[in-house]
């Protein structure tokens, strides 16, 4: 399903793809301008109101930003879908119902485009943000992670983010990376699968 995919963030939506399932709920960590949030509601929002995207930034830019192109793209019965929040992604837990099973956690790392650039993800609260999705996703679901190495602390926090997946037991996960080896600083895909 990768074949011919240029982009990591369209690799990364085609495996998000063939695990989402409509009535799901899944959760977008880094909104950004909320293209992710966009490809997410999509996958999940079913005709009966299921589904839930729940989604969060440090920034209130971004979550400015994601509310809008939402409110633009979709219709009001998907908008209700969506819940927002200006907060840290270590703190996802204070934000998802307890009794809500998580399909996908899925991270895209990095500075908001078209942003502040000096914002950007660090290795510590990414470290704390991936230890909170990996308590909160369910069995069969996934952590997506999309880190990009090009811009100044990329290649420490992927050293983080793979540090972290290979820290998982091999019992209940599987850790796996993409990397367009054509392409040295383009975004690599680091997959945790909880079996
Ligand atoms: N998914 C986005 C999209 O589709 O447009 C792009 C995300 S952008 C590469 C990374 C985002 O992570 C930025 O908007 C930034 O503000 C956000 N961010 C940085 N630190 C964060 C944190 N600790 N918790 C949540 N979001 C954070």
């Amino acid at each position: 399903f990768v074949t011919g995919k240029r982009k990591a963030t369209e690799v990364a939506h085609s495996v998000w793809r063939s695990i989402v399932r409509k009535g799901d709920t899944v959760v977008d960590a880094t909104c950004g301008n909320g293209n992710d949030t966009f490809a997410l509601l999509k996958m999940v929002a079913d005709e009966r109101g299921q589904g839930r995207v729940y989604g969060m930034d440090i920034q209130d830019s971004a979550i400015d930003s994601t509310s809008s192109f939402l409110e633009m793209a979709v219709d009001s019965h998907e908008m209700e879908l969506v819940k927002l929040f200006s907060v840290c992604h270590s703190r996802m837990e204070d934000i998802v119902p307890k009794d809500s099973p998580v399909r996908l956690v899925a991270f895209n790392l990095g500075y908001l485009p078209g942003g502040d650039k000096t914002i950007i993800t660090i290795p510590r609260t990414t470290e704390l943000a991936l230890q909170a999705a990996s308590r909160i996703v369910s069995s069969g679901g996934l952590i997506s992670v999309l880190v990009y190495i090009g811009h100044l602390g990329g290649r420490d926090e992927l050293d983080i983010v793979e540090s972290f997946a290979s820290s998982l037991p091999v019992d209940t996960w599987v850790s796996c990376k993409f990397e367009m080896i054509n392409r040295p600083v383009a975004p690599v895909l680091v997959l945790l699968h909880k079996k």
